[in-house]
């Protein structure tokens, strides 16, 4: 074949590049023949025949900077797949020469680190260099696949000199970024490529983009091609994208090329061969819009891409219009015949698996149940045993074989070409291609009649053996119900070298619908014989994990199982509905997809690979077990599924104690009356009362189980003798999550008249609130589920052994004071009230303990960061993420639908950043935009402490976040835990001096009262210390127990309290002397807000005033008195641990007392200052500087696209021009600042393009503030973020009908008194109880002076307008001017004030005739 140009330029440049060059035969075998002589080019040149595995050849080059490989053949191309694993950190380049179909090199695209595509001879050239440059910078394979291309085409080439410095010249240095710059994820790789594609263009001087667009700027549609496109023509409304980049997918730089005005897309793929409906970058472009969260996205439609030399005008106005669900063709398309290889006859929707069969083991592949056998076997020919069958006379063959050739083998007169023949065919007799290859050249020569031998003939004979056989079953998800029957058991116990396909077609959306045949767990069944490949995969959900699951099944020598998901309900289900199916399947954790190989732990490594994020929970016990089962053998403790004490020791060793105790349990406690202990509970109340008597049980000697009801279940409950049941009380009187499912089997079990629990003995202990409910309506709702449970315990025939026992919060000792009433019953049922005990019980475990056996925050982190069985961390350790900026959370959207799946809940992750004062930069703002797309949700909230959040981040995705975070010059460290938080700052955009002076003092506060920890350093940015330096690890201010509880310190600048100053822990008050400089503070102390419902030992606080100090004290200022906090907070009872306790226990007096003797001087008098509002100052104003600022109003700080409102793209547009940085404020807004006059009109005219400068919002709205919530705020009672704008919108009308519209009301929403939004300051407040259900507060200060109090105890939406409309309306006839709402509902006795924290509960319901009947 003659050298094309692009095959010249790329065979150059690789060898010129590299110190090593590997080639398969292949259309660069010519240049690799004659190649230059030059000192400079590649020391080494390896010419592979055809068909030999160049993998292994690759693997061997370890030495070399840089290896290439050139191929252009599809049978080498499969035969890498399995080593790419190894591989893929090795600095390679894959030069792929494809000629008019990147089928067979896109296969390879999910397996590789990068994929790069070269559509001309030029490209070819310059991504040779990138792709060079790229794989030696970041030790990475680098697939290159460019096309033949013609002769006539001219390449501008780099002079050879060039190319090694260009190679070898160091990568250029990121800006003093602490983090270490190489992770595999998608962010880091795609960062990776620009670096060498600037550095690339920079020496060729030319563009190198990861995409190329050109055409109408304004399109209306967009057509992107992955192929040799020809196209030049230009057609009006579109544009054409050429794909250089194809993996890691160019998301942000795909959405940003697909403009407002595009409504349709074309994606053009050249892969004629492909055997999937769906292409690759088809998918990709869909998933890529999907994040876009408007309601109207353009249509995409897949194309074939054809050869396009010859296109004109009327090609693309066919093209278009065409509908789009059609699969459309652009250019001509070679004949489009099979492959040339062997097509197994298989059902039409299952196409697609068998096709792959046959594209990888080719000639090799037999279906030995194939259906065309029916015509002359019979039905039976599809069976499992009838394939066993054939493939047990096929061994017995080939064994035969074997013997044969051996015998030949010891023949004297046997020549001695045919002696290394047959002696390689027996070295090779396993491996697919070489002994087909060997195969073939013994025929030939036997055929020739070379040896006269009787074994010969014998040998000839049996030929069809010669070449070993990939053998598949393939066989229907009905196979799995009933497992023996169908013959499947005897092909997993087989013991043979044979492969299972089995297709599941049941799709997710139906797969509870024959629920009375109950489907057997394949996979498990076959893991748990130990000696079998598994596999469950789904080729609409990853394709390259198919293919490495397939070739893993046929190289194991041994039984396989893959187990392949196609969920269609019909031959006309279309192929959209197999993929949402596939996704919801995949991504809820019903089809996990994984790959299981036990010959993996005869070498140490790990057999289980999970290719999904979720996994089944009958999965998840299984490898618990398998965890479980490796903890008591080897020396390195694995991961258990929870942390359940650490009783003083690190928790990895409790990890360990643990499960050595539960194996000697398992030995010594079988003699012991059996007790099962089962809970449900939410808020962990009723667990930790669980499992203490679990304790007590074990230290009486019984033997105790202990479990929640819906992982124990109603049918083992059946079995069991004696069952404890506790719970505790949730929402409506409705039992807790856990136990949800129990209760609705119960209620089943009831209304079919079956009583199943006649041998049961049991007893309940329920926890409730006896004045939740104050309505007399209401009040059945106290301890309603361990009432139902009682009743029904004992409707299904179950017998009480102990009367239900019932713990009310409002009793003096809370819940304990019922329990130590019904435990001593227990004690007496079991006959063992009289044992003492004399080992003092287990102390429950703590925060506190947490904390203390962490290792300075580093619990095992790590080690959960690494386990792939689950999408959560252990649960000690998401006490101590919170100290790193995480919180561990779950969509409790759908955590009802994944529990009655049996599946864990979604998990993912919230990340908090540490921004003092909420100022950021335009990098770091695009910084931050573009985590959210790669790592969170897609959108960010900016929160009531100034600063980012990002949402719905997978564990694995956990570590890049936060190294991406970290080179944008932020960090997480201390957003959360009992440590000082986010330091607020007024943001002022009129006082930009004084700013600037407030913000430094934060920034140097927040700095100041940093752990000092290394963890985290250690855990998310991978800076090792030596072994045995966390010993070295010191907390100067914190100890190794940090704080009590959270720390909050606030900075406000009168007359701005958008800070809300008073409800901090510490607040510094600015003021001014007269010359407008900064003379010092005025220093609060006590503020917060948290409170739990119903239990009046907790109350929210106003900061007191302790009194004034100079700028240059303030930092030690706020030092000692977190440290007064540090030594004196309440470490027993979190609930009472906040510095606001602290003060109230000591006396303010004592407090500040304390506070002084730390510092060394007393506080001066404090001086006069008046705050005038807490909301922010919307729209433009102009700062002493002379700049301008623009605060914004982004409802609830939710920065995303939706249908009319992009904000977040406006955000983004702003920030590539914006000069000045971003402000966000303590309401949750953004202010632009420093806009220069000169910038001033492109800012504005971005602001209106967006509509991002529309502040004509009525006054309610700009004032109001709500928290997160559901669905992914653990704590959420009920909606808050999502549901406050609809209020709004009901109670706006009623302030416009009162002729209120621009008057200012602050109202805020939190969905559990936890009080993130602050509601206690605030003119009416909702806090959520439970779904749809609020406490309502009226009578907060305006400006965040004083706290408001209980208005209601619990009201709907209809209520709460019924008592704002009469409210309102009168407040717009009765107001004294200028009065503000809260003071008003004080001044006429809707409310009482509440004049100090304490106070609170104080006269709450109301005032007079509106004191609410049930309360009065
Ligand atoms: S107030 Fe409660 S529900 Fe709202 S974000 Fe905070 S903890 Fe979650």
């Amino acid at each position: 074949m003659a050298l094309t140009p692009a095959v010249a330029a790329v065979a150059r440049v690789a060898y010129f590049a590299s110190d090593t060059i590997v080639d398969s035969a292949s259309a660069f075998s010519p240049y690799w023949a004659s190649r230059p002589t030059s000192s400079i080019g590649a020391s080494s040149v390896t010419s592979l025949p055809a068909g030999a595995d160049a993998g292994a050849t690759l693997l061997h080059t370890v030495d070399a900077r840089l290896t290439s490989y050139t191929t252009d053949a599809s049978q080498a191309l499969s035969r890498l797949l399995p080593h790419l694993p190894e591989l893929s950190s090795r600095p390679i380049v894959i030069h792929v020469a494809a000629d008019k179909d990147l089928s067979d090199a896109i296969v390879l695209r999910a397996a590789v680190p990068f994929f790069i595509h070269s559509p001309s001879a030029q490209k070819a050239h310059d991504n040779a260099l990138l792709a060079s440059r790229l794989a030696r910078t970041e030790s990475k394979v680098v697939l290159h696949v460019f096309h033949l291309g013609s002769p006539d085409e001219s390449v501008e080439e780099v002079a050879e000199d060039q190319v090694k410095p260009f190679l070898l010249a160091e990568k250029p240095a990121v800006p003093s970024s602490p983090v270490s710059p190489v992770t595999d994820t998608s962010g880091v790789l795609i960062k990776a490529y620009e670096t060498a594609s600037h550095a690339t263009a920079t020496l060729l001087r030319r563009p190198q983009h990861a995409l190329s667009k050109r055409g109408d700027p304004a399109p209306e549609t967009i057509i992107f091609t992955l192929g040799r496109s020809h196209i030049t023509l230009d057609v009006p409304g579109a544009a054409f994208v050429d794909l250089s980049l194809a993996s890691p997918f160019p998301i942000s730089d795909v959405l940003a090329s697909i403009g407002p005005s595009t409504s349709r897309i074309f994606v053009c793929e050249q892969i004629q061969r492909w055997s999937m409906k769906w292409t690759p970058v088809f998918l990709d472009v869909v998933s890529a819009l999907q994040r876009r969260e408007t309601e109207v996205r353009p249509t995409v439609t897949s194309v074939y891409l054809g050869d396009t030399s010859h296109l004109t005008e009327a090609d693309f106005s066919q093209l278009l219009s065409r509908p789009p669900s059609t699969r459309l063709q652009l250019g001509i398309t070679p004949s489009s015949g099979p492959t040339g290889a062997r097509t197994p006859h298989v059902p039409k929707h299952e196409a697609s698996y068998s096709k792959i069969l046959t594209h990888l083991f080719g000639d090799r592949l037999q279906i030995v149940n194939a259906p065309e056998l029916v015509s002359t076997q019979g039905a039976l020919a599809t069976s499992p045993e009838f394939a066993l069958g054939r493939i047990r006379g096929d061994i017995r063959q080939r064994e035969a074989l074997v013997t044969t050739v051996e015998r030949l083998l010891q023949t004297a007169k046997l020549p001695q070409d045919l002696h290394s023949l047959f002696s390689g065919w027996l070295l090779a007799k396993d491996d697919g291609v070489k002994s087909r290859q060997l195969g073939d050249k013994i025929v030939a020569a036997l055929e020739s009649g070379a040896v006269s031998h009787e074994a010969a003939s014998h040998v000839l004979a049996l030929r069809t053996h010669l070449s070993a056989p990939s053998r598949w079953i393939i066989g229907s998800d009905a196979w799995s119900y009933d497992i023996g029957a169908s013959g499947l058991h005897h092909a997993i116990t087989s013991g043979l070298n044979i492969n299972v396909l089995l297709l599941d077609t049941t799709p997710y959306s139906a797969r509870n619908a024959a629920a009375e045949r109950r489907k057997q767990d394949v996979g498990l069944y076959a893991m748990n014989h130990g000696d079998v490949y598994v596999a469950s995969v789904a080729i609409y959900s990853s394709y390259g994990q198919v293919l490495q699951a397939l070739v893993e099944a046929d190289r194991y020598n041994g039984p396989s199982v893959v187990l392949a998901y196609l969920p269609y309900a019909t031959e006309d289900t279309p192929a959209l509905t197999l993929l949402k199916e596939t996704k919801n399947a995949v991504d809820t954790g019903y089809w996990p997809l994984y790959r299981w190989d036990p010959t993996k732990e005869a070498h140490g490594l790990e057999p289980f690979a999970l290719d999904s994020d979720a996994v089944k929970r009958e999965l998840q016990t299984f490898l618990d077990r398998q965890n479980h089962l490796s903890q008591l053998t080897r020396t390195t403790p694995q991961l258990a599924a929870e942390v359940v004490s650490s009783f003083g020791e690190t928790v990895k060793a409790a990890r360990k104690s643990r499960a050595q105790k539960a194996y000697a349990d398992l030995l010594t406690g079988i003699d012991a009356p059996p007790v099962t202990i089962l809970y449900a509970s939410d808020g962990g109340a009723a667990e930790k009362k669980a499992k203490r008597l679990a304790g007590r049980a074990q230290a009486r000697g019984l033997s105790t189980t202990l479990s929640t009801m819906d992982a124990f279940g109603l049918d083992t409950v059946s079995r069991e003798e004696h069952v404890i049941f506790i719970t505790s009380t949730a929402g409506q009187g409705e039992p807790p999550q856990n136990g949800r499912s129990f209760f609705k089997a119960l209620s089943v079990t009831i209304a079919k008249g079956e009583k199943p629990l006649t041998s049961l003995k049991y007893s309940v202990f329920g926890m409730g609130d006896s004045h939740y409910w104050p309505r007399a309506e209401d009040a059945h709702f106290y301890n309603k589920p361990s009432k139902d449970l009682d009743a029904r315990l004992a409707q299904l025939g179950g017998e009480r052994f102990a009367d239900l026992g019932l713990g009310d919060d409002q009793d003096a000792d809370g819940a304990e004071t019922g329990y130590k009433v019904w435990e001593p019953k227990v004690w007496k049922a079991f006959g063992v009230d009289a044992v003492e005990v004399q080992e003092a019980e287990p102390e429950p475990i703590t925060n506190e303990h947490i904390k203390a056996a962490s290792a300075y925050l580093r619990g095992t982190i790590a080690e959960g960061l690494e386990d792939h069985t689950t999408g959560a961390l252990a649960v000690s350790d998401t006490q101590l993420t919170k100290f790193h900026g995480i919180y561990q959370q779950d969509d409790r959207d759908i955590r009802d639908e994944r529990t009655a799946q049996g599946v864990e809940p979604a998990y993912s992750f919230m990340i908090r950043v540490r921004l003092p004062g909420g100022v950021c930069t335009p990098r770091q703002w695009l910084a931050v935009d573009q985590i959210a797309d790669e790592h969170g949700a897609g959108h960010f909230k900016i929160t009531t402490r100034q600063t980012f959040q990002f949402h719905g981040v997978i564990k694995r995705h956990l570590k890049p976040a936060i190294r991406e975070i970290n080179r944008a010059l932020m960090d997480t460290l201390a957003a959360c835990g009992d440590v000082n938080r986010n330091v607020l700052v007024s943001a002022i955009p009129s006082l930009s001096k004084l700013h600037e002076q407030v913000y430094a003092f934060a920034k140097a506060t927040s700095e100041h009262l940093l752990p000092r920890t290394s963890a985290y350093h250690e855990i998310w940015l991978d800076k090792k210390l030596v072994a045995g330096e966390v010993l070295r690890d010191r907390e100067p201010l914190y100890g190794e127990f940090y704080l009590p509880r959270k720390f909050k310190v606030a900075v406000a600048v009168p007359p701005t309290n958008d800070v809300d100053v008073f409800a901090n822990d510490v607040g510094f008050i600015a003021i001014m002397d007269d010359q407008g400089e900064l003379a010092g503070f005025n220093v609060t102390a006590g503020g917060g807000m948290g409170v739990t419902h119903g239990n009046k030992k907790t109350y929210p606080r106003t900061g007191s005033i302790l009194g004034f100090v100079t700028p240059d004290k303030g930092v030690i200022v706020a030092e000692k008195i977190m440290l007064v906090q540090r030594d004196n907070g309440n470490r027993v009872d979190r609930k009472n641990a906040r510095l606001k306790y602290t003060i109230d226990r000591m006396g303010l007096d004592v407090f500040k007392a304390e506070v002084e003797k730390l510092l060394g001087f007393e506080f001066e008098p404090a001086r006069g200052f008046q705050f005038d509002r807490n909301v922010d100052d919307y729209g433009w104003q102009t700062g002493a500087d002379g700049k301008h600022y623009f605060t914004t109003f982004v409802e609830n700080g939710r920065v995303q696209d939706e249908p009319s409102r992009e904000f977040k793209t406006a955000f983004r547009e702003i920030a590539k021009v914006h000069k000045g940085n971003f402000r966000l404020t303590a309401n949750q807004h953004i202010i632009i600042t420093e806009v220069a006059n000169e910038d001033l009109p492109e800012i504005k005219r971005l602001l209106a393009k967006y509509k991002l400068d529309n502040i004509n919002f009525t006054g309610l709205r700009l004032s109001s503030s709500a928290c997160v919530a559901f669905p992914t705020c653990g704590l959420a009672m009920a909606e808050s973020e999502r549901y406050l704008p609809m209020l709004i919108d009901k109670v706006e009308k009623i302030m416009e009908e009162n002729g209120l519209r621009n008057d200012s009301i602050v109202m805020r929403m939190t969905g559990c008194p936890n009080g993130c939004a602050r509601p206690y300051l605030a003119e009416v407040a909702f806090v959520g109880k439970a779904p749809g259900t609020y406490l309502m507060l009226l009578g907060g200060g305006y400006y965040g002076q004083r706290l408001n109090k209980i208005y209601r105890e619990s009201v709907t939406e209809p209520e709460i307008l019924a008592i704002l409309r009469p409210m309102i309306k009168r407040y717009a006839l009765e107001r004294h001017d200028g009065e503000r709402f809260g003071d008003f509902v004080i001044r006429v006795g809707y409310i009482a004030p509440t004049t100090e924290g304490k106070a609170w509960y104080d006269r709450m319901g109301g005032e007079g005739q509106h004191r609410l009947a049930a309360t009065a």
